[in-house]
């Protein structure tokens, strides 16, 4: 069978040229008479690309490795809601969150197990259809967290803020894939499955000026082992960072950040475009311009039953995903940085057609 288009919201869609080295490195790899999956963390061909990609993570968010360590770390975007304040927030003292979508009420809700919260912006009233307006920041908080692209709901934030404490972001929707302030944060995290690599593996850039005020913990949730030990503390999932790395070349290959990222405006606005021309059979989920994602662009039709219909013709044309998260239904395009400029001109045509048909 051909490839689809897969507008799947994670694990999603990787570049064809990564998934064709992937596929080599898994019978042999670099000439070594064995798999990559067979090979030990320790060897020294493996931690030559170990190495790299810590390096190439920071480097393609426009960063120094001068200022930044980059940590390979497992159990998902979703540890990270723990290990953030396991190691940032010290006793009377809080995180102040922004609550922007789901994520972010995750993140929320799991860093109460640890300590006090601060909620300082949410646009739950709005059923997280904008993104939040960020307020004051209490002078007992120890950091502030956001999200940058609310996955679920499909906003996403243009500018980060500058913040007079350590700001935390959750990228992993939206890693490598806009451009921004990079350096107003002092650490990101994000599952590599949705933008950076196979599911696997999570990346965390930490500030090194921040890893002296990290709490000592036991070693596998401590941000500072994990930097001392560069991510080999233990076994790390060598296969998906080898992935990530495959990733960073291809992105590196398609002219940098940069340039995915003006060819990701391009894809949005041509979907964006075919819903705000489909009124009234089609609406943008988020109504603002100014806050809609260009990585997962969310939008609905005039009753239930053109959405099934609709859901129905798009597969039948081999447009896969495009279901809605199932806590907020509707429909969702994610158009990661892999995801192809053809694809959204075929999703955007079969929108125009089938507002014709049905309007
Ligand atoms: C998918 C997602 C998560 C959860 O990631 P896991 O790796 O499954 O834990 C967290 N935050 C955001 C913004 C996401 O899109």
């Amino acid at each position: 069978m051909g490839r689809i288009f897969n507008f799947s919201a994670g694990p999603a869609i990787l570049p064809e040229p990564v998934l064709a080295q992937a596929s080599d490195a898994v019978r042999e790899f670099a000439g070594s008479g064995m798999s990559l999956l067979e090979m030990s963390h320790r060897d020294k061909r493996y931690d030559a690309i170990h190495e790299q990609v810590r390096a190439g993570v920071v480097e393609t968010l426009g960063l120094s490795t001068n200022d930044y360590d980059c940590l390979f770390m497992g159990g998902g975007a979703s540890t990270q809601f723990s290990l953030v304040p396991m190691n940032l927030l010290t006793p009377g003292h809080s995180g102040a969150y922004v609550d922007g979508g789901e994520w972010g009420a995750k993140a929320i809700e799991t860093a109460r197990f640890h300590g006090d919260v601060d909620v300082i912006g949410s646009s739950k009233a709005d059923n997280h259809s904008r993104l939040p307006v960020i307020g004051d920041v209490p002078s007992r908080a120890a950091y502030v967290h956001l999200t940058t692209n609310n996955t679920i709901e499909g906003t996403q934030m243009s500018n980060v803020p500058s913040m007079s404490v350590p700001l935390v972001g959750d990228l992993s929707s939206d890693i490598f894939g806009r451009v921004r302030e990079h350096a107003n944060f002092d650490l990101m995290y994000a599952g590599a499955q949705k933008n950076a690599g196979p599911a696997g593996v999570t990346l965390v850039v930490i500030r090194k000026s921040l890893l002296a005020q990290c709490s000592t913990l036991a070693p596998m949730f401590s941000y500072k082992v994990q930097a001392d030990k560069h991510s080999v503390y233990n076994t790390p999932p060598v296969f998906p960072i080898y992935v990530v790395g495959l990733v960073l070349d291809w992105i590196a290959a398609e002219g940098g950040m940069a340039a995915v990222a003006a060819r990701n405006e391009r894809k949005a606005a041509l979907i964006y475009n075919a819903i705000d021309h489909a009124a009234p059979v089609f609406s943008a989920a988020v109504p603002d311009a100014a806050d809609r994602s260009l990585m997962n662009i969310t939008f609905r039709l005039a009753s239930k039953e053109l959405e099934t219909e609709f859901l129905a013709e798009a597969k039948a044309n081999d447009m896969d995903g495009l279901p809605g998260h199932r806590n907020v239904g509707g429909c969702r395009a994610s158009i990661y940085n892999a995801f192809p400029e053809a694809g959204c001109k075929a999703l955007a045509d079969l929108i125009s057609d089938f507002a014709v048909r049905k309007g």
